[in-house]
C-alpha cells in the first residue's frame, strides 16, 4: 500500500477520513503510513 501523504510504499497503511465543513458528503478517505497517521492525529487535536 501507498501513503497519501509521503508516498512511501508501506506494508501497513492507515485510513484517515478528512471532514470538510463537517459534511459527510464531502468526507473523504486517505490512506498514510504509520508515521504520517500520528502526525495527523497530533495536529487535529492540537487545533482543538
Ligand atoms: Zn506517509
Amino acid at each position: 500500500m501507498k501513503c497519501d501523504t509521503c508516498g512511501r510504499e508501506v506494508p501497513v497503511v492507515k485510513r484517515v477520513v478528512i471532514r470538510e465543513n463537517y459534511d459527510r458528503t464531502l468526507s473523504r478517505a486517505i490512506y498514510n503510513c504509520p508515521d504520517c497517521y500520528q502526525k495527523k492525529a497530533k495536529t487535529q487535536t492540537a487545533g482543538k
